[in-house]
């Protein structure tokens, strides 16, 4: 299919040995904002992983599932799915204090494919600016923050779509509603 993202011969042996239609990846390790209290905590894993072979590091975010700060399980923070109003994929999941998704704490995100291509987040980008959560989906939509950017196209692209980088509007590129942590661990990680 022209245009989306294609697979590599490995992903397709991947569904053919689990007689998968389509697989699902979340990412084990969140992406956090500038000065988050889990920096440290995630740097610790990210080495741990670095220093593993590629079944080793399977097989260590097997054990360790999808890291969570305790603090935010703990706390008044929910967690949220965001979805694109376009292709109706799921991109990624977000703790954060509300749907503005202003004020945000970790974002996992998620991507599948099948036989042809991939489906749901390419990019997760972090705001130079305001921190503010922009994804690039790959159906096309991109809310990524390039206002910092060398490139002029790069820049007016963003500045044109601002409405879109926003959550909870009618013109939001993304969506984000809330959805128990239980269901969608369970359903991508623990099942
Ligand atoms: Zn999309």
């Amino acid at each position: 299919m022209a245009g989306f993202p294609s697979v590599s011969h490995e992903a397709r042996q991947h569904l053919l040995e689990h007689k998968l239609k389509r697989a699902t990846i979340v990412s084990p390790l969140p992406v956090l904002p500038p000065h988050s209290p889990f920096e440290q905590e995630l740097l610790t894993h990210r080495a741990k992983l670095a220093s593993l072979n590629n079944d080793q590091a399977k097989q260590y975010v097997r054990a360790i599932g999808v890291f969570i700060p305790q603090t935010l399980t703990d706390n008044n923070v929910s967690s949220f799915e965001i979805t694109c109003k376009s292709c109706q994929e799921v991109l990624a999941y977000v703790y954060a204090d509300d749907a503005t998704l202003l004020n945000w704490h970790a974002t996992y995100y998620v991507s599948s494919y099948d036989a042809t291509r991939w489906y749901g987040c390419m990019a997760v980008n972090v705001s130079p600016i305001d921190s503010a959560l922009g994804f690039e989906c790959a159906c096309g939509v991109d809310t990524r923050d390039f206002r910092a950017n060398r490139n002029t196209l790069l820049k007016q692209r963003t500045q044109d779509n601002l409405e879109q980088r926003t959550f909870g509007k009618s013109k939001s590129a993304f969506k984000a509603i809330h959805k128990s942590e239980d269901s969608w661990l369970r359903q991508n990680i623990l099942a």
